[in-house]
């Protein structure tokens, strides 16, 4: 039996917090997410690749299961506080442990008989690295500016960095993590967000995050604002109408008239399996469309080097 509420109540209502961060639970994460990609592969133009890097998240879960990060120390955390910076700076805080969860992805990548040539490639050229050049490759691909004979190592590097970052971010206290400036990069590693997503049920439901693509860290900001500027004004949505393919009406392109970028934002109250990162992977239809328009892309999928047809016709759309 419903009733009606009384004023007090109301205000109490609208006084209900959500949260303003929400760090990653890796396996479950890496699990889901790997999940999302097996129901977005079947009919789409990259179902296949979808379908590899859906077993590469597989072994992100598990590596997650077992790694272990050294977390910041009090001093660090209240530094990032004190100043309004991230905590775990993605150039400076590498942990060595990401070389752990890399070994399993390459393994996968040269036992798996399906998997794309040039990845086959880049797994044996990686396993000849010692841990400085690793190191030195990690610290290339987080900054984007990858030699271009390592550019299709990129992808494989960021997937086992993603899996040491969202280690380190899941064990921090959200209480303790500060408000940083510009409010549209991660608030845990100051990556930008892969995409945003329009979360359903909890405390966060109705709220719109950005996701990030490092640490997976998602980050609350105001649907009215663009998820790269800031800006209030001219925030527009695009999305493919009537498409065929499987989950892609949960995905629209934000873009914005002030900064001229786009970034897309799935929608869980039109699907509520979608996640943001395999989402925006799996609408590459809608990337291709936005390349008529006067929007960039804002910022990169880190798995979308491979995928991109131009470079990998053997296995591409
Ligand atoms: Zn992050
Ligand atoms: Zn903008």
């Amino acid at each position: 039996m419903q009733r009606i509420l009384q004023r007090g109540e109301i205000e109490a209502l609208d006084r209900i917090e959500f949260p303003r961060v929400r760090l990653p639970q890796p396996p479950a994460l890496f699990a889901e997410r790997a999940a999302r990609l097996r129901q977005l592969a079947p009919g789409n133009p990259i179902g296949d690749y979808l379908g590899f890097v859906a077993r590469l998240v597989d072994v992100q879960a598990r590596a997650s299961v077992d790694i272990r990060t050294v977390a910041p120390d009090e001093p660090t955390i209240a530094r990032a506080l004190e100043h309004g910076m991230p905590v775990l700076p993605a150039r400076e805080s590498i942990d060595p442990a990401w070389r752990q969860a890399l070994r399993p992805l390459l393994a996968a990548i040269r036992d798996d008989a399906s998997s794309p040539p040039a990845s086959l490639q880049v797994a044996a050229m990686l396993g000849e690295l010692d841990d400085d050049c690793l190191d030195a490759l990690a610290l290339d691909a987080i900054a984007g500016d990858v030699a271009p004979r390592w550019q299709a190592a990129r992808p494989v590097v960021m997937a086992a960095l993603q899996v040491a970052f969202a280690d380190a971010a899941s064990r921090l206290d959200t209480k303790r993590i500060a408000y940083v400036d510009p409010a549209t990069i991660c608030p845990v590693c100051g990556s930008l967000p892969v995409a945003s997503v329009l979360r359903i049920g909890g405390q966060a439901g109705g709220h719109r995050y950005l996701h990030c693509a490092l640490c997976a860290t998602e980050w609350h900001l105001v649907r009215v604002k663009c998820s790269h500027c800031e800006s209030t004004k001219g925030v527009r949505y695009q999305g493919i109408e009537e498409s065929p393919e499987e989950g892609a009406r949960a995905v629209l392109a934000e873009t914005c008239d002030e900064c001229h970028t786009y970034r897309k934002q799935a929608d869980q109250e039109k699907d509520p399996f979608a996640e943001p990162l395999a989402d925006d992977l799996a609408s590459l239809m809608l990337d291709l469309l936005m390349a008529d328009t006067p929007f960039a892309r804002a910022s990169e999928n880190p798995w979308l080097s491979l995928a991109a047809p131009h470079d990998e016709p053997e296995s591409g759309p």
